[in-house]
């Protein structure tokens, strides 16, 4: 006998990561497969980390201007109580500012039958691994790695360049800037790996 169809067919369990750098649109993607969900009736909860406070706070917010309502959480530990048996689809952003037991809090998920989504800069500034995307990657059935425009060339940007910007000049950041630089503003762009410059870096001058 045919086995009954029902909503949830269109659920698939599995860990899911949309990364890469700034403006790569990642929290666009991510905002685009929550949106999607209840038409297949699936039922959707989203996270966002508060460390993050750049922006408004319960609101997924991509480049674009797109917002998705989501929970703000301290802590990647609050997620599981926070997740009921009727939510289908998790939806977490900016992963890269999460503890690294956010890995553990997402294979649970998982195993409890969820569709997890995770959206996030796997690389900082420095072109170092970001938070818990790297191991978050290694453990996700499916990774999408984004790109952006080089600010410099155009070409597909792959880094997040900081720029510090000193009496209107914007220099690139050195390694060890302080995340808070007195008397300069802080900001970012996309670049490719020619053009990403992190002076003082070990090693290296360039990326
Ligand atoms: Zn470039």
């Amino acid at each position: 006998m045919k086995e009954r169809i029902t909503e949830k067919e269109h659920l698939h369990p599995g860990l899911e990561i949309f990364c890469g750098p700034m403006f790569s649109g990642k929290s666009s993607q991510l905002i685009t497969e929550l949106r999607r969900a209840p038409h297949a009736g699936l039922k959707v909860i989203a996270f966002t980390p508060a460390v993050d406070d750049r922006r408004e706070k319960n609101t997924i917010n991509s480049d674009d201007g797109a917002q998705y309502p989501a929970v703000t959480v301290h802590n990647s530990s609050e997620i599981l109580d926070l997740v009921s048996p009727e939510h289908d689809i998790v939806g977490i952003d900016e992963g890269n500012f999460f503890d690294m037991g956010l890995t553990d809090i997402c294979r649970e998920l998982v195993l409890r039958g969820k569709r997890v989504i995770v959206a996030g800069l796997d690389k900082d500034f420095r072109g170092e691994p970001f938070g818990p995307m790297a191991v978050l990657k290694q453990e996700a059935e499916d990774v999408h790695s984004m790109h952006a425009f080089c600010n410099v060339c155009h070409r597909e940007a792959s880094f997040t360049q900081r720029i510090k910007i000193i009496d209107g000049k914007r220099i690139p950041a050195n390694y060890d800037d302080p995340l808070i630089l007195v008397g300069a503003e802080s900001d970012y762009e996309a670049r490719c790996r020619q053009h990403h410059e992190v002076p003082g870096r070990p090693g290296k001058n360039k990326s």
